[in-house]
Order: C-alpha cells, then sequence, then structure tokens
C-alpha cells in the first residue's frame, strides 16, 4: 500500500496533530494483505480507508444497480442507531423482532396473503428469500411423491433463462435439474404455454420474475397460473405451484400496477419474495419471502429459538443479521405509507418514461421496453449502426461518472448487446436530462470516431464486467 502515517518509533506512539496522514508518506508504511503489526489513531485509519474508497464510482450515479443508494438523514441515522443489534437476539431486542412482525404483516397484506396473520420473514436479500422459497417448494414435492409411494429422485424447476443467478444456486445446491426456457426474438422473458410445456410429475414448482432484471418486464404471472391449471386438467396432469421472485416488482406492482393479479390473489403462488433493499427503499441488505398461509412452509423448515423465555420459530439461512435494515424498513412503511410509496414509485416510472421516449427519439437505439413495468428499461444499438456498440457508449458515459451498464442476453440470444437504466429513488429528473445531454454528445463523438471492431473475446469481457 501507499506510504502512509504509522507511528515512527521514536515519537513513542504519539502521532502529529498536524496533517498526520500525509506528512510522513516515507517513514511509515502499511501492508494491505497482512494484519499490520501495530494499529494507528482511529483518525488516520479512518482517512486511509475514506481515501482508497474514493476510486469506487458514486452510487448515485450507478444505474445499473437495482439497489438503494438514498435515504433520508433520518432513516440513516435510525440506522446508525440500530447496527449494534443482531436481529437474532430476539429476547435481547424484543421490540426489533417485533417491528420485522410488524413488516411480514404489512407486506403479507400488501401482498393479498389470505389470512391476516402473514406467513414469513426478514433475510438479507432476494438470494436467501430465493433459497427458503425453493427449499418450501422441494421438501413439499418430496412429502406429495412420498405420500403418493412414488420417488423423490429427480427433482427439477422451471424458469425462464432470464433468471437471477440465485435461482441457479438453488438447483445446484439441493440437486434440482433447472429446466430452462429460452428467449427468443421479442419474448424476453417466461413464455405461460413455454413454462407449462417444461413441467412433468418432477416439477417442484415454476419460478415467475416481477420483473426480469434483463429489461424491467413483468412475467404473466396469471397466464401461467392459468396454463397449469390447463395441465393439471389433463390426465395425470401434474400440480405445478408458482414461486413469484418480486425481488423488485414486489415493492413496485402494489402500487403502480395495484390491478395486476400477480400475488396471492394467484391461486398458485405458493410464495413470493422481494428485497427490501431494492424498490422497499432501504439500504442494503434486506430481504423478505412470505407464503401463501402455513400449509406452505414445511414444518421441517422451522425451528425454534428462545425468544423472552418462550419459543420463537425462525426459518431464514442465516443466525446473525444487522436489525438496522428491518428498522428502516419499518420506518420507511411508517414515513411514507401507502400514497407515499405510490408517489416514489410513480414518480421514478415518470423518469424512466421520459428517459425511455427521448433515448428512442434519438435514432440510433431501439427500445426492448420503456420503464412501464418496473421502472427499468433497455435498450440497443439498430443492426443499421456498425462504427460503435454499445459497450464503447458505456465506457464514454462513465467518463462523466454514469454508470449504464451494457451486456449480452443469455444463451440463444447472446448476440443481443443491450444497455439498461434502472430509475430508482433520489435520481431526479435532474439528473436523468443531464444523463440524455452526455448522452447526446457521446454519441455525437462517437459517430464522427467509429470504433474499431473489437475481437469478440474482448466484447464477452466487456459484458461480464459490466454486469
Ligand atoms: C436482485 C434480484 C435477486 C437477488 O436479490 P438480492 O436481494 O440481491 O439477493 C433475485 N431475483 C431477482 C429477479 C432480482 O432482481
Amino acid at each position: 500500500m501507499a506510504l502512509h502515517s504509522r507511528v515512527p518509533e521514536d515519537e513513542s506512539g504519539v502521532e502529529l496533530e498536524i496533517n498526520p496522514v500525509y506528512s510522513r508518506e516515507k517513514s511509515c508504511v502499511i501492508p494491505r494483505y497482512r494484519l499490520p503489526d501495530s494499529g494507528v489513531l482511529p483518525r488516520t485509519a479512518l482517512q486511509v480507508v475514506r481515501d482508497e474508497l474514493i476510486l469506487d464510482g458514486n452510487a448515485r450515479l450507478n444505474l445499473a444497480t437495482f439497489v438503494t443508494t438514498w435515504m433520508e438523514p433520518e432513516a440513516e441515522q435510525l440506522m446508525a442507531e440500530c447496527s449494534s443489534k443482531n436481529m437474532i437476539d430476539k429476547d435481547e431486542y424484543p421490540q426489533t423482532a417485533e417491528l420485522e412482525h410488524r413488516c411480514v404483516n404489512i407486506i403479507g397484506n400488501l401482498w393479498h396473503a389470505p389470512h391476516s396473520e402473514a406467513v414469513g420473514c426478514s433475510t438479507t436479500g432476494s438470494s436467501e428469500a430465493c433459497m427458503l422459497g425453493g427449499m418450501a417448494l422441494l421438501w413439499r414435492w418430496r412429502a406429495r411423491r412420498r405420500a403418493a409411494g412414488k420417488d423423490t429422485a429427480r427433482p427439477n424447476l422451471v424458469m425462464g433463462t432470464n433468471v437471477q443467478v440465485c435461482w441457479e444456486k438453488f438447483c445446484r445446491y439441493w440437486d434440482v435439474e433447472p429446466k430452462y426456457v429460452p428467449l427468443v426474438p421479442g419474448r424476453y422473458h417466461l413464455g405461460a404455454a413455454e413454462a407449462s410445456a417444461q413441467c412433468d410429475e418432477n416439477t417442484i414448482g415454476v419460478v415467475v420474475i416481477m420483473g426480469s432484471t434483463m429489461d424491467g418486464s413483468y412475467e404473466p404471472v396469471a397466464d401461467v397460473n392459468a396454463a397449469l391449471d390447463a395441465l393439471a386438467a389433463t390426465p395425470g396432469g401434474p400440480d405445478v405451484p408458482i414461486h413469484v421472485d418480486g425481488a423488485s416488482g414486489g415493492f413496485v406492482a402494489p402500487f403502480l400496477q395495484p390491478e395486476t393479479e400477480w400475488d396471492f390473489r394467484v391461486p398458485r403462488v405458493a410464495s413470493i419474495n422481494a428485497s427490501g433493499h431494492k424498490y422497499g427503499l432501504v439500504y442494503p441488505g434486506v430481504g423478505w419471502i412470505i407464503w401463501r398461509d402455513e400449509d406452505h412452509l414445511p414444518e421441517d423448515l422451522i425451528f425454534k429459538v428462545n425468544y423472552l423465555g418462550g419459543e420463537m420459530p425462525t426459518f431464514a439461512l442465516n443466525f446473525s443479521r444487522p436489525g438496522a435494515q428491518v428498522a428502516a424498513q419499518y420506518y420507511n412503511f411508517l414515513r411514507l405509507g401507502h400514497d407515499g410509496y405510490r408517489r416514489v414509485q410513480q414518480t421514478s416510472q415518470d423518469i424512466a418514461l421520459h428517459m425511455s421516449g427521448e433515448i428512442a427519439k434519438l435514432g440510433p437505439f431501439e427500445l426492448l421496453s420503456d420503464g412501464s413495468d418496473l421502472p427499468v428499461f433497455a435498450f440497443r444499438l439498430r443492426d443499421d449502426v456498425t462504427g460503435y456498440s454499445v459497450f464503447d457508449i458505456s465506457e464514454r458515459l462513465r467518463m462523466r461518472g454514469w454508470q449504464v451498464p451494457a451486456y449480452t442476453f443469455p444463451e440463444n440470444l447472446t448476440d443481443m448487446a443491450v444497455m439498461r437504466i434502472v430509475i430508482r429513488n433520489g435520481f431526479s429528473m435532474d439528473l436523468a436530462n443531464l444523463l440524455l445531454d452526455d448522452l447526446r454528445l457521446q454519441l455525437q463523438v462517437l459517430e464522427h470516431h467509429p470504433q474499431t471492431q473489437m475481437p469478440p473475446e474482448l466484447q464477452k469481457k466487456r459484458a461480464s464486467f459490466a454486469h
């Protein structure tokens, strides 16, 4: 590491008051990859770490992430106050546990869970929540098979190739065969008929995404439900449940598309997850999973922990976890209410629609989505634009600090390279217009200075970097 303030022997542990960090670059070195022999003053440590972190991108200009990058100062204060609380210590922090319990019920109610007492919990994010949802599907499928005297050797899970990597992990960890429905030109997410065609007696469930990370579009939950109904009605047809991966949409659809039936109003939906740290508007990491009712959460997956001398059921994977995010989630529910969430999400959507509309008008682009599902849209270059690629545009925008990812679609459509913009709370119309100005400028530069064609291996490298 660059030279930094370590206390020289002759100063017997007393650091200079004046500019202790930068004045003694020669005399002190802090090793990067092993524990230093002795420490430094807190202010020095803070300066050293902070300095290094200025190399990170600016989170507010990060249009790649779905994860919250802005919260009110009051929420930040609350999180700082709660940062020493461990979520699992229900006995010591019963009120944090109570806030989690309230959040579970608020979210269950938002998603039309059939009973007033919702069944679910907080997690570190949707990845953990999806793991729990998948496990419940697997356990219940096994129980059904065993009861029918059938073998349980070859479970499978049906989903689009656009699923988030957590579902690939679930399948790998639990030895479940992933049955992927490929994307095709013009259909950039799961199709209902295609999903049900993949189902058989070994299918533990179908994962339907609200909405796809590829382009922000919602997958058709109700249509998948109808197709699975039709399948179940055929002689010997399997009865397949749905898990909705609502990582982003779980906190968008209830406010922006309240009429769309995607949640527990849809009969086959067994469980739903969402990321509190995406459109739940909390800093990372918090996620949520809710099951339709107690029958959908197998007893085997529930463990009891001591709670105020009594017993508290727990089914999350992690043990220790910060309590701050749960308190912040509750803060948001209280602070914004239903109307506040609707207005925040509507503003993001207005900005997304404005931007996608303007980008469509620029000429070289074609929209894959416009931000009318999630406030997220993807676009690509028209086939006749050959002088530069979306990767070039992404890099040039990065020069001004904008992080707009460019990436290729999954198998079957890997030659399709797109850019995606995620609009979140904290990204204003002002910033949107500044980004549009920069985009126009960079397009002019690229049109006058076509980039040399990159070899495909390098293009791939850039694509994975952008992810
Ligand atoms: C982000 C995302 C996940 C993973 O969620 P984390 O909260 O980051 O763990 C899973 N599925 C979808 C559809 C997502 O968008």
